[in-house]
């Protein structure tokens, strides 16, 4: 068996890339690597089948599995410290017929690429069953909801006072861990999409802001202080206002940022130039992923770390992106600092362009070369693809990793510097398209 994992594990559709036969090959290979594995799933209608596919394979090469039911990402990943690994069953926020498999290190750091390797070596080689009196074990324990709940609330303390939220939780993974912790946290929740069930049909699973109308309305109606989302595994956090309007992923980072100003924080070179000028914190940057800001936050030693898709990393918890976690220190800066329109007010607002052109595979380094070479004048960073500073600006121009096409993103501070930028991108990507 043959398969390729990432840096957030596996996914694909089911019965193509997600099958019982990969879940029984990773049981394999996981339990070869490690004897006491916590196995959770999300919502999804494959999960069950293929958790039972993958906890039949872990058993039969030794491992003692502990099953922990459907839960939140973050909850299984905090779970995992009492045991050698963790698994969890999930497509994240992929459509309804996905499925796959994220896998995470006991501090709850997704597995890296030497791991990776290994367990992609063990899928090819299959390694031997263990002999028949020699099997692990599998037993059943659901109480890592309650136990990542009380480890919320005892970081996050309780509000200093009560909110009205409505919490939208996708018909997944958090369903049932995100009321009960709001509530708990001292919010009156109202619920929307608060039943598990994987066909979604309530909203897709990407908490974006095309998918969270129903939300933005909610809060409207029913006078709540903030709207909250999560995705179908529950490591994202997206939010609306009082007045409903969605937080753009670049502005929800700078408040949670500000929580940790005068601090190291860590994200991506794609996040906006408001978190330097707004969020008050040193920024570290990194390469685009969730999996690279928990490496980078490790590094560098960071209070905190986001990505603008709303996956959001608080290293006293653990080193997953945590939705749950997230919505409460969201409802605590709403409780001390009031609403959430009054605090967006006072971010800057920078002009944004993005675009993209086609290139062949093959001629991605030339261009990525051109690229270098034109914009030599500025403050060049390498860290994925290549980003440009300069006062007024920067340009980001990277291949992207699932089509044959160079993305293009322009920031800066005041329009005119944005024309100018933008006009330097365009005419450079014509020309390199032109020497074909
Ligand atoms: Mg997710």
């Amino acid at each position: 068996m043959s398969a390729k994992f990432g840096s957030s594990g596996i996914r694909g559709p089911f019965g193509e890339l997600a099958t019982p036969e990969l879940a029984l090959a990773l049981g394999r290979a996981v339990g070869t690597m490690r004897k006491r594995v916590i196995v959770g799933r999300d919502a999804r209608a494959t999960g069950q089948l293929l958790e039972n596919a993958l906890v039949a394979g872990l058993v039969a090469s030794g491992a003692r599995v502990t099953r922990a039911g459907i839960l939140p990402t973050p909850a299984l990943a905090y779970a995992a410290r009492d045991h050698d690994a963790g698994i969890v069953v999930t497509a994240s926020h992929n459509p309804a017929p996905d499925n796959g498999f994220k896998l995470w290190e006991p501090n709850g750091r997704a597995f890296d690429a030497v791991e990776r390797a290994e367990v992609e070596r063990l899928l090819a080689d299959a390694p031997p069953y263990s002999p028949w009196n020699d099997v692990g074990s599998e037993t059943l324990d659901t109480r890592a909801i309650d136990a990542h709940i009380d480890r919320v609330l005892e970081l996050v303390g309780p509000l200093p006072r009560r909110l009205r939220v409505v919490v939208d939780c996708g018909n997944g993974a958090a369903s049932w861990e995100a009321p009960l912790l709001l509530r708990r946290l001292g919010c009156d929740v109202v619920t929307l999409n608060a039943q598990p069930d994987g066909h979604f049909p309530g909203r897709p699973s990407e908490p974006n802001e095309k998918n969270l109308t129903h939300l933005k309305q909610a809060v409207v109606a029913t006078g709540a202080d903030l709207g909250i989302a999560h995705d179908g595994d529950a490591d994202r956090c997206m939010a609306v206002t009082e007045s409903g309007r969605f937080v753009q992923g670049d502005e929800l980072l700078v408040l949670f940022a500000r929580r940790y100003a005068g601090s190291r924080i860590v994200c991506p070179v794609d996040v906006s130039r408001i978190v330097d000028d707004a969020s008050g914190c040193e920024v570290v940057r990194t390469k685009v992923g969730d999996a690279y800001v928990s490496e980078r936050i490790q590094e560098v030693d960071a209070a905190w770390g986001g990505e603008a898709s709303g996956a959001w990393i608080f290293p006293e918890m653990s080193q997953c992106p945590d939705g749950p976690m997230a919505a409460a220190v969201l409802c605590h800066l709403v409780a001390k600092e009031g609403g959430l329109d009054k605090q967006l007010e006072s971010l800057p607002r920078y002009p944004l362009w993005r675009d993209a052109w086609r290139f062949a595979p093959a001629r991605m380094d030339a261009v990525m070369a051109a690229v270098q070479d034109a914009f030599s004048d500025g403050r060049q960073t390498t860290l994925d693809g290549l980003r440009v500073d300069y006062d007024e600006g920067w340009v980001l121009v990277r291949p992207s990793g699932t089509e044959p096409k160079i993305r293009a993103t322009v920031e800066a501070v005041r329009p005119a510097s944005l024309d100018k930028l933008k006009t330097r991108v365009v005419a450079l990507m014509k020309n390199l398209e032109k020497s074909v």
